[in-house]
């Protein structure tokens, strides 16, 4: 099975659900030199436990990195932290994962819940590029690598099946999940553009659906462990090239519609 050999890695949102199996997952691979900086909003708090142990398991390969990627003042203060600490050859993977999900329609979709579901879904993974790009552009130019790879230099945007309109046209009546359809919709228009934008840099950025994932968002009854859709998720990235550069993936590597 192929893995992946990043050497630094950032992830948000990664003191629990996702995120936090991606770390593990991650700091279990041997891989020479990881630096795994792993973003959280409170990691002094109550809901960071389980990261600060596994933190404690890993010392020098996991680094715990406070980011809300709701405040941009957090966001910048944390690339001063990831920045003193990368080496000249820059911040090879970025994972935007952090996530929020209201249930609602149209009708019943407060504008606070809009804008927070747009704050966290669609401005985190946009502000969080544009602070980390440089580090990003680093990596890409310090490789030797031809092409494109998650080891090179990549932004994966964890997107959700919820945003493909094709699919939602169908199943909107079944899901209301409005603010939070509509922000990943925005994500994945995002991933395209950035993408378009960043090619001539070869950094690969590409949307990726976890699949419907056991998580405090997910809820008991979806189908897929965490740990299965991240192995399967960390898989998938592995294998990426600019063959699937600006695309929509699911967790099993099947191209989604928009
Ligand atoms: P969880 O609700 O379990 O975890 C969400 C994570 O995002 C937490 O670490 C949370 O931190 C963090 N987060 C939320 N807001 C912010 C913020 N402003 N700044 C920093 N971190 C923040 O969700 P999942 O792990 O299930 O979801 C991870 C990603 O996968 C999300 O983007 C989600 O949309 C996507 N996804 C999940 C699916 C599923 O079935 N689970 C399906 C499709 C997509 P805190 O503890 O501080 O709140």
């Amino acid at each position: 099975m192929a893995a992946v050999k990043a050497c630094s890695v950032l992830i948000t949102g990664a003191n629990r659900g996702l995120g936090l199996e991606m770390v593990k997952q991650l700091s279990e691979v041997p891989c020479p030199k990881r630096q795994i900086f792993a973003c959280c909003r409170d990691p002094d708090g109550p809901k960071s436990e389980k990261l600060r142990e596994l933190a404690e398991k890993h010392p020098g390969i996991i680094t715990i990195v406070c980011l809300d990627v709701g405040d941009p003042c957090s966001i910048k203060e944390s690339a001063k932290k990831v920045s003193s600490l990368l080496g000249k050859n820059g911040l090879n993977l970025l994972v935007n994962n952090a996530g929020v999900l209201t249930h609602g329609t149209m009708q019943s979709t407060t504008d606070q819940e809009m804008r927070d579901a747009f704050n966290t879904n669609l401005m985190g993974p946009f502000t969080v590029t544009k602070e980390y790009l440089p580090y990003l552009r680093a990596a890409a130019k310090a490789s030797a690598r031809s092409g494109m790879s998650c080891d090179k230099a990549a932004i994966i945007n964890i997107s959700a099946g919820l945003g493909s309109m094709t699919q939602m046209l169908s199943l909107y009546s079944h899901f209301s999940t409005f603010s939070y359809s509509v922000s990943k919709t925005g994500l994945n228009m995002l991933t395209v553009y950035t993408a378009i934008e960043l090619k001539q840099d070869e950094i690969l950025c590409v949307s990726i659906h976890p699949g419907w994932v056991k998580s405090d968002m997910g809820g008991d009854k979806a189908p897929l462990e965490s740990r299965d859709s991240v192995a399967d998720i960390l898989q998938v990235i592995s294998s990426l090239t600019e063959k699937q550069h600006g695309g929509f993936l699911d967790n099993t590597g099947k191209t989604l519609p928009w």
